[in-house]
């Protein structure tokens, strides 16, 4: 399986060719050359097995340069009950993902019994291994660059600390992260993570990592790779508990089942569609936005129309304010019949600031099954209340978007799961604002704000995040 870009003028690689690295040298994302199909029967076979075997099954027909049996021990060790502990009661973790019934037709997916709460840990745990896996194959390092608002940067970190011949370098916007995202990461003393607060806006992060990245030669000295969510291993890992889900929620393949996907960058729901794409029988992709509505724009409108920085919201779902939906531009391939020229010349637009209105294909979204919607904080917290009180579940503000949206497009008898992509413990102060009260906590994470922490402030300047680099490794 080699994997192609999807503006057409990058060579086409292996799946460890393009592990380490974000984007392909012509700008584009990396998709599979041709999709893997699974049949009626091999559904029928991959239906009893548990969450590694099913991982096993998908990846392997994916990735084609790591032996098999190496790839199952790296996905045996990912995917494992003492990794995704933090179940709500009565889930057993060995299901790694379980659901949660909310009524008839209405499932919770538990992505986020992850070690940070938050479904990243899927993908980026894979992740951790596979780069471990590569490096030590081929005598190489790599020193990971990064920017986070939260979710990214401890989710990474999480995944690559301790890992042989990776090094993290994640900034994040100084006093800027809530205090229990900044206790997850500060408090990790590993030598190969370094926390660095830099005295600005997110913003300011990921232009100075941009920066870091726009200078080719070093970039290839230092061996700087990263892990944002256009990384093609998150989304193939994530493909699989759309699989799990699908089988949790029914009882043959000829039915159908919805996803609904609170979406920032079109990660997690471009996943979904790939998960389609390979022969699972999905019925709708619902992408959920917050006030951050580009997504929800292009799909009711045909019109794909990335906002500034400036007028990106902060949100109390902060993980999908986005300016602009990094994946988007794969669904788009497709879309557009895998036409690279047309994706060239659509974000010609896009990179330089503008939009682009492909209205005449709206018929075509329909085959595709997406439609979407979006929610506001006053939604967020009447859905946060009434999950509580309706189903004595409770729910983070992220998935809260994506109930509120899943429930106007519930049909009857056609499963609707709505994927939980952070547990409520991570967001505090919305959650108490909701319903006046702390969320639930896992026990070991209690008192995690009063550990020492370890972090180096720096200003917005990009020489000095070079010279911290080259002093660290
Ligand atoms: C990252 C994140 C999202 C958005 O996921 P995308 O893959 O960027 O669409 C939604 N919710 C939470 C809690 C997240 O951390």
């Amino acid at each position: 399986m080699k994997y192609i870009s999807t503006r057409g003028q990058s060579p086409a690689l292996s799946f460890s060719e393009i592990l380490l690295g974000g984007l392909a040298p012509d700008g584009g994302l990396y998709l599979p050359e041709t999709y893997p199909q699974f049949s009626d029967a091999d559904l029928s076979v991959m239906r009893g097995m548990n969450y590694a075997d099913l991982a096993f099954a998908i990846l392997s027909r994916l990735i084609d340069d790591i032996s098999s049996t190496d790839l199952k021990a790296i996905i045996d060790k990912t995917y494992r009950a003492d990794v995704y502990s933090f179940t709500r009661s009565g889930q057993n973790a060995a299901d790694i993902t379980p659901t949660v019934k909310l009524e008839h037709d209405l499932y919770l997916l538990s992505l986020s019994n992850g070690p940070t709460l938050a479904f990243k840990d899927m993908a980026m745990q894979l992740l951790g291994n596979l780069f471990e896996y590569v490096l030590v194959k081929t005598g190489s390092t790599t020193n990971i660059l990064g920017a986070t608002s939260g979710d990214t940067g401890s989710a990474a970190e999480y995944a690559m600390r301790g890992k042989k011949g990776v090094r993290v370098f994640m900034l994040s916007p100084h006093k800027k992260m809530s205090r229990f995202q900044t206790a997850q990461m500060f408090s990790l003393q590993d030598e190969n993570i370094f926390n660095i607060a830099v005295n600005g806006v997110f913003d300011d992060c990921q232009d100075m990592v941009k920066a870091v990245s726009n200078d080719a030669a070093f970039k290839a000295q230092y061996k700087i790779g990263a892990v944002n969510s256009i990384n093609w291993g998150r989304i193939v890992a994530q493909v699989v508990y759309y699989f799990k889900g699908y089988f949790a929620v029914t009882e043959n393949n000829a039915q159908k089942v919805s996803f609904a996907v609170p979406s920032g960058n079109f990660g997690n729901v471009c996943a979904g569609h790939i998960a389609r794409m390979v022969g699972l029988p999905i019925d709708k992709l619902v992408v959920a936005t917050n006030e951050n509505d580009v997504l929800d724009e292009f799909f009711k409108t045909g019109v794909y129309r990335p906002r500034g920085s400036a007028n990106t919201y902060h949100t109390s779902s902060p993980s999908m304010d986005i300016s602009k939906a990094s994946n988007f531009e794969r669904f788009v391939f497709d879309l557009v019949g895998r036409d690279s020229a047309k994706v060239r010349e659509l974000w010609a637009r896009v990179d330089k600031g503008g939009a682009f209105d492909i209205k005449h294909l709206m018929p075509k979204l329909a085959d595709y099954g997406f439609v979407s919607g979006s929610s506001n904080h006053t939604n967020r917290m009447q859905t946060i209340r009434e999950s509580k009180a309706k189903y004595d579940v409770v729910i983070d503000t992220h998935t809260a978007d994506g109930l509120k949206v899943a429930m106007e497009y519930k049909q009857e008898n056609t499963p609707m799961v709505v994927l939980e992509t952070a547990l409520p413990a991570k967001f505090e102060d919305a959650l108490v604002e909701a319903l006046g009260e702390i969320p639930p906590r896992p026990e070991c994470l209690k008192g995690i704000e009063l550990l020492p922490q370890k972090f180096k402030v720096m200003d917005v300047d990009v020489a000095a995040i070079k010279d911290f680099i080259v002093k660290n490794t």
